[in-house]
């Protein structure tokens, strides 16, 4: 009870304890003392302890409002959904503000959540059918992660944009090998074809020689006939 009753009349009196126990005379004996339980009252109770409560107190009501200031300002510039910041939508079709209302709602995607609960698994579409798969496995990979459409299709345009490029480019590279593939091939066939025209020449020119150097035998050998012939 002895505590119960300083810590209730100490704790709601601004000087401590001492003010509600009885005021001792100087001259007591045990004056001292009660004046250094007293200031020792007042300065670790009233002094530290209280204020240590107040500033843990005051400290996480700041730290509670800081931390809903973060989470104001990542909503106000980031999208729940995608996650994409503020300053991906700049200089684009759509505002940052139409995709968060009408693009990536909040809302929408907790009805059709609801809706895929609620509704008939008969009576699901395929997407419906998917996004109820994906949420039975806790799985958030059908929302659409750092994407959004109307970035996406930009995108997509570029891409094919350049994929498109790089078609004209190797159709146009291909050409250029096939044509000179056959002017190698043309090339190739004079130079065999010239190559065989030499070497029948030279055959001749080897036969010519030949037969010039056996020029005389033959019509010896035909005077020879002509000479049996007669
Ligand atoms: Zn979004």
């Amino acid at each position: 009870m002895c505590i119960v009753t300083v810590l209730n009349h100490g704790l709601r009196n601004g000087g401590g304890v001492g003010d509600v126990l009885r005021k001792p005379s100087k001259n007591e004996p045990l004056f001292p003392a009660r004046v250094v339980y007293d200031l020792l009252f007042y300065f670790i109770v009233i002094i530290i302890v209280l204020n240590l409560i107040f500033g843990v107190i005051i400290d996480t009501f700041a730290d509670l409002r800081s931390e809903k200031q973060k989470k104001e300002e990542v909503l106000k510039t980031t999208c729940f959904i995608c996650g994409l910041e503020r300053d991906k939508f700049d200089n684009k079709t759509v505002s940052f503000e139409d995709h968060i209302k009408q693009e990536h709602n909040i809302w929408n995607y907790l009805f059709f959540i609801v809706l895929v609960r609620e509704k008939n698994k008969t009576d699901y579409t395929g997407p419906e059918s998917y996004v109820a798969h994906m949420i039975k496995n806790n799985n958030l990979d059908w929302f659409p992660r750092m994407q959004a459409m109307s970035l996406v299709v930009t995108d997509g345009d570029g891409e094919q944009n350049e994929m498109r490029m790089l078609q004209d480019k190797l159709s146009s590279t291909m050409r250029v090998v096939t044509t000179l593939t056959s002017q190698l091939n043309e090339l190739k066939e004079q130079m065999t074809e010239q190559r065989k025209r030499r070497q029948r020449m030279g055959f001749v020119d080897v036969q010519a020689g030949a037969s010039a150097a056996a020029a005389v035998p033959p019509s010896a050998a035909g005077g020879n006939h002509q000479m049996y012939k007669t």
